[in-house]
């Protein structure tokens, strides 16, 4: 998967960010947007940010990213403020991408929880209509809930909101923090360990029987969850990818499902270290 970074300038001023502090608000240069640009052996391709609306040429940049990758799934990384303009919906409506998705980060079910992350006030309101004026048109939308203190007690909630009010998104993807850049900044807010997590996590799917749309789990490693809830979790092996932001417990090499464990966060794992996971046995499913 390819992942271009077009703007780091951004509506929203998240606490969790992952982009360092130093670079926030700026822009990339053009000349490396347009190297970005004539990459063309992924088949995935992700844009973002920064928040990858707020670029100036941003229709532009989604219409050659099409015609230079045709074979490509373009995946757009966006907040989804400046799709509450039905007008911008309109004009993305107007170029032809093909296999192409949104990516929409919801942290919370309502304002108050959601904007404690974004810090800006009105982005709930703005989020939740973009994402509804997409799938009014018809895009493929996948709402994405970053996990952390602040809004891990409300995920049955968020589960509860997203069913009833989103029901046209594609896909519900919950994704444990990554500790990097400004969120590694305030760790000492965001930081909540699995065993915290995962009971608000388990109530969240057990609501899940009559769902519209798949829900997945990214970065919730099997052995953190009971076994009846192993199944939405995303396995992948990924231990020769050389990605150095994965990592694993010494004890991994024990466990029946370490060919398709796709590992731990590593700023996780340097912050609150191994004890907490644990080799599953063959026969466990
Ligand atoms: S023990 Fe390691 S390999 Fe097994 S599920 Fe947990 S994190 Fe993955």
């Amino acid at each position: 998967m390819a992942d271009w970074q077009i703007t780091y300038r951004c509506n929203e001023n998240c606490i969790s960010c992952i982009i360092p502090e130093e670079v926030y608000g700026r822009e990339v240069p053009e000349k490396i947007t347009e190297l970005f640009l004539h990459q063309n052996e992924d088949d995935v391709i992700s844009i973002g940010g920064g928040e990858p609306t707020l670029h100036d040429d941003i229709l532009d940049i989604l219409q050659k990213a099409r015609e230079e990758n045709p074979g490509a799934t373009i995946f757009l990384v966006t907040n989804g403020r400046m799709f509450a303009y039905e007008e911008f919906v309109q004009e993305l409506s107007e170029l032809e991408l093909g296999d192409f998705r949104l990516g929409i980060s919801l942290y919370g079910h309502e304002a108050e929880v959601h904007e404690k992350v974004t810090r800006v006030e009105g982005s709930f309101r703005d989020t939740v209509q973009g994402i509804k004026n997409l799938t009014a048109e018809g895009f493929e939308v996948e709402v994405r809930v970053v996990v952390h203190r602040l809004n891990h007690e409300h995920l049955p909630e968020i589960y509860s909101f997203v069913d009833e009010e989103l029901p046209g998104i594609s896909r519900l993807v919950f994704m444990n923090a990554k500790y990097s850049g400004r969120a590694y900044d305030n760790r000492e807010e965001l930081l909540v360990e699995y065993p915290e997590v995962v009971p608000y996590m388990e109530e969240a799917l057990s609501l899940t029987e009559e769902e519209n749309f798949p829900v997945r789990l990214f970065h919730f490693p099997l052995c953190t969850l009971d076994e009846e809830f192993r199944d939405y979790a995303a396995t992948g092996n990924t231990k020769d990818s050389g990605a150095e932001e994965i990592g694993y417990a010494s004890v991994c090499e024990e466990c029946g499902r370490w060919e398709e464990c796709s590992g731990i966060w590593q700023s996780y794992l340097n912050l609150v270290g191994e004890d907490e996971f644990e080799p599953i046995q063959d026969g466990e499913s």
